[in-house]
């Protein structure tokens, strides 16, 4: 890996980041707080929130086995995104390189901070060579982005390739993990230590139930979340956020009560799925979705808008012609769905 500061954009490296109020005052024992210009009436919601997350870091981290200052939490995983193209590629200059087709929000990142884009076509069993993404990245590539299991497909990219690609590469690797909980595959986060140009995404909007809240981590060496928390809005989580967060984690064993169950509609769901006339073929899935190649994804999808069902289509996007990409409900929703499907003509 290059030395951080070469990765990192000189200005942002430079920055002297903004300090607020709650970052100057961090004792606990005060009781009066005149410091920040709030009204004094409507507590809690009257006081900023803690701009470094620091009890709900302290909560998380014994979970995901990581230490707090690994930890960055952000407005959802897309903060986190959009930060890693502020804070390491520098407009017009640097580019970044990563599979296709994947989470779309990785190139609208990198047209928003107009960052070169580079694409490289998975195989037809969805896979990546590490070789070909690496022979797509040169000296000004600062990111590699890759998703496992990634978004569309849904499968596990292979671990081998992963790994090649981290230790070869001598920029940073972004490893988006957000459905990595419906996975059997092991998570990379126990690997921190070991590979200084990793950052790992996760989100709380998925296995956790709580994509309404909007809260995203980024795990990554403390000189990288150093950097992140630095050029992040000041109070980029809200108290509401944090406080629910917290009390999702307190009963953490429901999330891996609805991650079993939800695996368990999966193969439900894809084994009657795979079962209907439209049906041309199913793609393995580890995520709490699925993509099926149908008939006629158009005139299907438009067919089950009508009945009030929503699904993904995903024609238009690379190696996904006539593909929808099918989120797995309860089972009633599953049913609902696959008994209009059952009708389709
Ligand atoms: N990464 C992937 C692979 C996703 O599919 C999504 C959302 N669909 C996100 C990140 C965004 O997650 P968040 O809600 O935390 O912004």
């Amino acid at each position: 890996m290059k030395a951080l500061k070469e990765l990192t954009r000189p200005n942002i490296w430079d920055l002297k980041p903004y300090s607020s109020a709650r970052d100057e005052y961090k004792g606990l024992e005060a009781s009066v707080f005149l410091d920040a210009n709030e009204n004094p009436y409507n507590n809690p919601y009257n006081r900023y929130p803690d701009p470094l997350q620091r009890d709900l870091k302290e909560m998380l981290a014994p979970i995901k086995k990581v230490k707090p200052e690994n930890i960055f939490l952000g407005n959802g995983s897309d903060e986190a995104i959009d930060l890693v193209y502020r804070a390491f590629c520098e407009p017009d200059v640097d580019n970044v390189v990563a599979i296709d087709p994947t989470y779309g929000m990785y190139k609208v990142c990198a047209d928003v901070n107009n960052v070169d884009y580079r694409n490289v076509l998975l195989n037809a069993d969805y896979q990546f060579s590490a070789d070909d993404l690496l022979a797509s990245a040169d000296e000004r590539t600062k990111l590699i982005f890759l998703c496992s299991p990634n978004n569309p497909t849904g499968n596990d990219m292979l671990r081998s390739e992963i790994e090649k690609i981290i230790t070869t590469f001598d920029g940073l690797v972004i490893l988006d993990e957000a459905y990595n909980d419906f996975s059997d595959r092991p998570s990379f986060l126990s690997e921190l230590d070991k590979y200084p140009n990793l950052i790992v995404l996760q989100t709380f909007s998925k296995a956790m139930g709580c994509a309404g809240i909007r809260l995203g981590m980024a795990f990554a060496s403390a000189e990288i979340i150093d950097i992140l928390n630095k050029i992040k809005y000041p109070y980029n989580v809200n108290l509401l956020t944090q406080h629910q967060a917290m009390e999702m984690l307190k009963n953490y064993p429901q999330v891996e009560a609805w991650v079993k169950t939800l695996i368990e509609e999966r193969a439900y769901l894809e084994k009657t799925f795979s079962a209907l006339p439209c049906t041309e073929k199913i793609y393995p899935s580890d995520a709490n979705f699925f993509l099926a190649k149908v008939t006629d994804a158009k005139a299907i999808y438009d067919y089950l808008v009508a009945k009030g069902i929503i699904v993904r289509n995903r024609s238009s996007i690379a190696l996904c012609k006539d593909c929808l990409r099918v989120t797995v409900g309860t089972r009633e929703e599953n049913n609902q769905l696959i008994e209009a499907l059952k009708q389709y003509k």
